[in-house]
């Protein structure tokens, strides 16, 4: 079980934490810290069961992950801002894989907003997959596509026709066969003359992938041009500013996409299976980037500043979590196991 805060007893007064985005939508804290707290506790299983120090060491970091959340209240908006909180950082933590893939979306809008102002590129999306693979073949599976991936841009066809990537592995899990789908999802900024000088073929960029793998079967490689869908009503804007406003928000989709939750845990409960899954995932992600940017986007990410949304800091997420206005206040909201939820003291 987690330490607990158990200073607040039934009779004390306290309100629930309800911390929404400036859209409107419900960040779920609650949610991600019970995620948190299943997490912890298939680690502390592993340590039982393996007998290593290794696992109960990361069950206790994940648990006291965002135990405590320091907001600031801006008194105009009523809006809250996280300034003080800690967070694990370990990879599987449900919590900080949430605060991670807010960031990298964020980074991302950015890039890709500063790359269309400096490129003017087109934009392609590409998904590169392996067959399925046992929990035991993971670890050497992603080493293999890490290889094959430099590989790959490497090749001649390539490095004329791209501009750049934003790369993210995700690993996803057949749970009626107990394989694990590790692939990567590419985003790809091209020259406007890539479909009429440089273009690759879905079919050649499945036998390049083929051939930067080694593989002696065809892999599934998806590919498709980032369009704008005619969802921006605006009839006032001219045409090509329009078509540019509706590809970039598809390309925002897709560079939020990738980093979703992988599914890790199923269920609300610690399972063999899923100790089996939290075991093989953890072996092959300890120590490996799962993003990488390449060409003018690692360039812009470099210009822009932005640090690493990996490994850095996940309390602040935006730039504009800076500017706390002045005479916000402070929220001190407290995860409570017994309540299940996080609770401010009045
Ligand atoms: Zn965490």
């Amino acid at each position: 079980m987690c330490k607990s805060f158990n200073f607040v007893d039934s009779n004390s007064d306290y309100t629930i934490l309800y911390d929404k985005t400036a859209t409107g939508k419900k960040r779920d804290w609650r949610g991600k810290k019970q995620k948190s707290t299943l997490m912890s506790e298939h680690y502390k299983a592993l340590e039982k069961r393996t007998g290593a120090p290794y696992y109960g060491k990361k069950a206790e970091k994940i648990c006291d992950c965002a135990e405590c959340l320091a907001f600031r209240r801006d008194k105009a908006t009523g809006r809250l801002r996280l300034y003080q909180a800690y967070f694990c950082k370990v990879r599987l933590c449900p919590m900080c894989a949430w605060r991670r893939s807010l960031k990298i979306a964020y980074h991302n809008k950015l890039i890709v907003e500063e790359a269309n102002r400096q490129y003017k590129p087109s934009w392609i999306f590409l998904t590169l997959t392996v067959r399925n693979v046992e929990g035991d073949a993971l670890k050497q599976t992603i080493s293999d596509m890490m290889t094959a991936w430099n590989r790959l841009f490497g090749y001649k066809a390539v490095k004329t026709a791209v501009l750049g990537y934003f790369r993210a592995l995700e690993i996803t899990k057949n749970h009626e066969q107990n394989t694990y789908h590790p692939h990567f999802h590419v985003l790809i900024p091209v020259k406007k003359s890539y479909f009429s000088h440089n273009y690759i073929k879905q079919s050649e960029w499945t036998s390049l992938w083929k051939r930067a793998m080694k593989l002696d079967y065809t892999p599934i490689v998806h590919v498709q041009r980032v369009k704008g869908k005619k969802s921006i009503d605006a009839e006032a804007i001219e045409k090509e500013v329009r078509e540019a406003m509706e590809e970039q928000k598809a390309i925002l989709e897709i560079s939020k996409y990738p980093v979703k939750d992988t599914d890790v845990i199923r269920g609300n409960e610690v399972t063999e299976e899923n100790l089996d899954t939290v075991y093989y995932l953890d072996d092959a992600l300890a120590a490996r980037r799962l993003i990488g940017y390449g060409g003018i986007l690692k360039e812009i990410h470099k210009e822009l500043n932005l640090g690493d949304a990996e490994d850095g800091d996940l309390v602040k997420i935006e730039e504009e979590d800076d500017e706390v206005a002045n005479g916000a206040f402070e929220v001190m909201a407290y995860w409570h196991p017994g309540i299940k939820n996080y609770i401010i003291k009045q």
